[in-house]
C-alpha cells in the first residue's frame, strides 16, 4: 500500500516503511502523505480530555493506521512519548508550549523517538545493521542519538559543525557511547547537509551499508511534530478568539508539520514562521523570491539554515502559489540584540525565562499582535531548555542558570569526536571503515 509521493512527481509513490528508511525519494524529493485526512471539528473538542500519548495515538492512527497496526502504533507513541508537554500561560493571551521535556531538552525529542522506535518496528522485520546519517545545527544530533542508544543493530553518524553549537549542545552529542559517532566538521550547518545529501547519493557507498537519514527531511520525523499542535489545542481553556502560533524555523519542520495539522481541520488562524537573520522564508513571502543564503551563526544557532530543506514540501502544500500560502503564513526575523532584549523584557516582567529559539518565536507573536487590527490567542513555542545555552543565558540577564541534573551529568563526560574536513571523501572513508 502506496501512501506516500515525492515531491518532485506525484506519481512516484511508496509505502511508509520505503519512506521512512529512505528519507529521501529517488528523485530526490520530499516525501508527502498522499491523502490527508480531514478531522471533524467535534473530534477535535474530544481530544480535550486525553494525555499527549493518548492524543499523539488518536492522530497517528488516523494518518498511518493503513500503515501499521493500531497495537503497534499505540506501542510506537507509548515508548516514544513519556514525558510531558505543558502550555505555560506567560502573558495576557499569550502562551508558552513548552517542547523541551524530553531526555535531551530540545523539541528535536518529539522527532527523533518517534522515528527511532518505527524504525526498530521495521529493523525488526529485516533484521540488517542500519546506519543513520544525520547532520546537526545543535539539536538534532542529541535527539537522535539519544533515542537511537536505546535500538539495537543501529549506528548514528551525527555531523556537526565544528564551533558553532553551544558547549553544552557539544557535550550532548559527543557523549552518547558506542553506537553513535560524532563528525566535527570543519564548516558550516550547510555543508553537513551537503555532506549527507552527498552519501545518500553515492551508488558505491549504498551499495556497501545500508544508509538511512534521520534529518527533518524523514517524514517519520515530521508527522509526530503534528501531534503537539492538537495537544496546544486541546490545552486552551477558551476558544472563542482566533488562535496564531509562532514557530521559531530554521529548516521549517515543525511549521510544516503544523500546516498539515491545519489540513487536517485543526482551527488554527494564521502561523508566523519567526526566523533569526537566516531570513530565507520571510523574505520569500515578502518579496516573493526564493534566495537560499549561506547561513550565518547566532544566538538561536539551531535555526542557523540558509536553504531550509521542507520549503519544498510548504510549497506543495499551497501547489506553489505564494498568495495561498500568505493566508496562513506570515514572516519576520530578528536580530540577536533583539532576542536578548525580548529575552531580559520577558524575565523581568513576566518572571518566565526563555531560551533564545523561544525568545524568537515571541517576538514574532508580539510583532504580529501588533500588526493586527483583531485580538488573537497567541502561543508560541518554547523549543529548548535555557539551560542548553547557560553561558550565553548567563550574559544576557546577569543570573546564574541553574542546570537541571540530566544536563549536569552529560556536562560531566568527556567529549569524544572525529575531525572531518568538508570534502566528502573524508567522510566517505569514516563511513567504510
Ligand atoms: C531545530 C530547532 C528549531 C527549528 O526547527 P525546524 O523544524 O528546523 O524549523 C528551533 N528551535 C530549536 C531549539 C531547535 O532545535
Amino acid at each position: 500500500m502506496k501512501h506516500f509521493y515525492s515531491t518532485l512527481n506525484s506519481s512516484l509513490r511508496v509505502p511508509l516503511r520505503e519512506a521512512v528508511l529512505k528519507g529521501l525519494a529517488d528523485d530526490g524529493g520530499l516525501f508527502m502523505p498522499i491523502h490527508i485526512p480531514v478531522l471533524p471539528l467535534s473530534f477535535i473538542e474530544k481530544l480535550r480530555a486525553l494525555s499527549f500519548p493518548e492524543i499523539s495515538y488518536e492522530i497517528c492512527k488516523i494518518l498511518l493506521s493503513e500503515c501499521l497496526p493500531d497495537k503497534e502504533l499505540k506501542k510506537i507513541v507509548e515508548k516514544a512519548f513519556t514525558f510531558d508537554v505543558p502550555l505555560i500561560s506567560v502573558a495576557p493571551q499569550i502562551y508558552s508550549l513548552e517542547l523541551f521535556h524530553g531526555p535531551t531538552m530540545s523539541f528535536k525529542d518529539f522527532g527523533a523517538r518517534f522515528m527511532a522506535q518505527l524504525m526498530a518496528y521495521y529493523k525488526k522485520e529485516d533484521n540488517k545493521n542500519l546506519n543513520i546519517l544525520v547532520a546537526t545545527s545543535g539539536d538534532t544530533g542529541s535527539a537522535v542519538g539519544d533515542a537511537f542508544s536505546q535500538v539495537e543493530g543501529m549506528h548514528v553518524w551525527i555531523l556537526y559543525p565544528k564551533g558553532k553549537v553551544s558547549y553544552s549542545q557539544e557535550k550532548q552529542l559527543t557523549t552518547l557511547g558506542d553506537q553513535v559517532t560524532a563528525l566535527e566538521i570543519e564548516g558550516t550547518f550547510d555543508d553537513c547537509q551537503r555532506l549527507v545529501k552527498e552519501a545518500f547519493c553515492d551508488k558505491e557507498l549504498r551499495g556497501k551499508i545500508a544508509l538511512t537519514s534521520a534529518n527533518s527531511i524523514n517524514i517519520a520525523r515530521l508527522i509526530p511534530q503534528t501531534f503537539y499542535y492538537f495537544y496546544a489545542y486541546s490545552q486552551l481553556k477558551e476558544h472563542s478568539l482566533p488562535i496564531a502560533i509562532s514557530v521559531p524555523s530554521g529548516n521549517f519542520g515543525h511549521l510544516t508539520a503544523g500546516l498539515l495539522a491545519k489540513r487536517m481541520g485543526l482551527p488554527i488562524q494564521t502561523f508566523i514562521a519567526a526566523t533569526n537573520i537566516n531570513d530565507t522564508v520571510p523574505r520569500y513571502l515578502q518579496e516573493g523570491i526564493f534566495e537560499p543564503r549561506p547561513s550565518q551563526h547566532t544566538l538561536s544557532n539551531a535555526m542557523d539554515v540558509g536553504n531550509p530543506s521542507n520549503f519544498g514540501r510548504m510549497l506543495d502544500l499551497y501547489e506553489h502559489d505564494r498568495e495561498k500560502m500568505l493566508l496562513d503564513i506570515v514572516g519576520y526575523r530578528f536580530t540577536d540584540d533583539e532576542t536578548a532584549s525580548a529575552i531580559r523584557d520577558v524575565f523581568e516582567n513576566y518572571d518566565y525565562l526563555m531560551d533564545p529559539h523561544g525568545a524568537v518565536a515571541f517576538l514574532g507573536l508580539k510583532h504580529f499582535f501588533e500588526n493586527s487590527s483583531t485580538p488573537y490567542s497567541g502561543i508560541f513555542f518554547e523549543t529548548a531548555h535555557p539551560a542548553k545555552f547557560a553561558n550565553e543565558m548567563e550574559q544576557i540577564i546577569h543570573k546564574n542558570i541553574i542546570i537541571p541534573n540530566k544536563l549536569q551529568d552529560v556536562l560531566n563526560k568527556k567529549k569524544k569526536s572525529i575531525l572531518l574536513s568538508t570534502n566528502y571523501s573524508d567522510l566517505k572513508n569514516v563511513l567504510l571503515t
